[in-house]
């Protein structure tokens, strides 16, 4: 059996708890101890002098190689290019993008240290599985250092529509690059379609019904492959999660009330705003609700150093204030507020013990809380799933209660709707969407990724 290489910004090492790798970490792990490989990425240090043969650890038959990055290299790949300029722009948000010509040059540089670097290790057979937005060059820097092998590329973010696209000033080099990868996967189909349709219209590529398509000179495939949670194992760690200290701690300090949870990094793809109003909306167009619903929302602080960043924890900050302030009763906070993370088995227990799973991103490429939040679920009692319908999730979860997370009165309607909602729907619309997490889970995804890359006819 060929080995897998797997490639992707950040690696989760041996020693890092599987409870805390989540599922697409193990998923991956698995794959790699039971074909042997190597996961190549960067190491999370920042140092003045990076050293340019990686830093190698080997864990059964996984070869862990990891490279650090000097302050330069992380303000342009890193910080500019991939999370002000990429990230925006594949969250639809053109206003957001920071774009500058060295940004893209680090980034590119980036990919080709990278790329050069790994290329020693790489057996003719191997396959190379990259991940995520970091690494658009990779396989083009690959090819540039004659390697022949099969590379996949899987975007776990959106990809904007042609129009947003070509308003990136690199636009082309950056898609000939994706198109040095054998095959390309998509959470959606909208995401699969806005990327043909850029190739057809801005490249003037032939796309093909099966997905095959030639542009710049190459030939390549894009796919759909919506990601999955590990289904069984996170209602496992749910059940058990159900009666430990932090569950029960969380369930006596409601003293009966209901609870509304959001679990989102601090991002501005997340919406977190909207929900705060919506929230605050239902306290005012509802009296009964007050003093009987709280909502908690866990939100992590990401990417601190960049401003648009800082500036939303602001945002966030003042509105959750005022809503306590105008609607808390002296025994009753409405909003808990945490900027702090919480491990998996943790949240387990809090989207269990939640009447409600507000996920409501204003764009997401899957959104795997939304997926976690139905698995926690008990399913002689569970809790309704409120879901935008810019998540990749909302494909297929179509049982959620979907809104616009644009109209806040819609999300209000629906906080309303979800928290009056009798048994026996709750319980249909969570046996529809679990049907739906059984039969697309992370191990059905990586395997059908595989078999499509193992599949793919290699260059010659
Ligand atoms: N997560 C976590 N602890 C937290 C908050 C989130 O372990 O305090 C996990 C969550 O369980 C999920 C992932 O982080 O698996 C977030 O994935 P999602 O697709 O929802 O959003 P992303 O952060 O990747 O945009």
């Amino acid at each position: 059996m060929a080995r897998l290489v797997i490639v992707s910004n950040r690696v989760s090492t041996p020693r890092e708890r599987l409870s805390r790798a989540g599922g697409l970490a193990v998923a991956l792990r698995d794959a790699l101890q039971k074909q042997g490989g190597v996961w190549f990425g960067w190491s999370g240090e920042v140092v003045d002098r990076p050293d340019p043969s990686p830093r190698i650890t080997n864990a059964g038959k996984i070869t862990y190689a990891t490279l650090d990055l000097s302050p330069v290299d992380h303000e342009a790949y890193y910080n500019s290019y991939a999370n002000s300029t990429l990230w925006p722009l594949c969250h639809y948000r053109l206003g957001l993008i920071d774009f500058r010509r060295e940004h893209f040059e680090g980034y590119r540089s980036v990919n080709a240290r990278f790329a050069q670097s790994l290329a020693p290790m790489l057996r003719p057979d191997d396959v190379v599985w990259v991940h995520d937005y970091h690494f658009l060059s990779f396989a083009a820097e690959l090819r540039r250092g004659g390697r022949k092998n099969r590379v996949g590329f899987f975007l776990h973010i959106p990809f904007p529509p042609p129009e947003l696209f070509s308003a990136l000033p690199s636009h082309r080099e950056l898609a000939r690059d994706l198109c040095a990868y054998d095959l390309i996967g998509f959470q959606t189909e909208s995401d699969l379609s806005a990327f043909t349709r850029y190739i057809e219209q801005e490249i003037g590529g032939t796309v093909h019904p099966d997905g095959t398509f030639e542009a710049f000179g190459q030939r390549s495939r894009a796919a759909t492959f919506p990601i999955g949670i590990d289904t069984d194992a996170f209602t496992g760690l749910a059940r058990l999660a159900a009666v430990s200290p932090e569950t029960t701690r969380l369930k006596e300090s409601l003293v009966g009330r209901e609870l509304v949870i959001g679990v989102d990094r601090l991002d501005y793809s997340k919406g977190l705003p909207n929900k705060v109003e919506a929230f605050g909306e239902l306290l005012g167009r509802w009296p009964e609700h007050r003093n009987k619903v709280t909502f908690m929302q866990i939100a992590p602080v990401s990417r601190g150093e960049v401003a648009q960043y800082r500036a939303l924890r602001r945002q966030i900050e003042g509105g959750a204030g005022r809503l306590n302030g105008k609607f808390a009763e002296f025994d009753w906070v409405p909003v808990r507020y945490l900027n702090r993370s919480f491990a998996r088995p943790t949240l387990a227990g809090f989207y269990r013990a939640s009447r409600v799973g507000f996920v409501t991103p204003l764009r997401d490429g899957m959104n795997l809380v939304a997926k976690e939040y139905v698995a926690a679920q008990d399913p002689a009692d569970p809790g309704v799933l409120i879901l935008s319908r810019f998540a990749g999730a909302a494909k297929e979860l179509k049982a959620a209660l979907i809104v616009n997370p644009f109209d806040v009165d819609g999300m209000t309607d629906a906080l309303h709707l979800a928290l009056g909602m009798p048994l026996d729907e709750r319980r249909s619309r969570h046996a529809a969407m679990m049907d739906v997490l059984h039969a697309n889970t992370i191990t059905t995804w990586r395997d059908r990724f595989l078999e499509e890359l193992n599949t793919t006819p290699q260059r010659t």
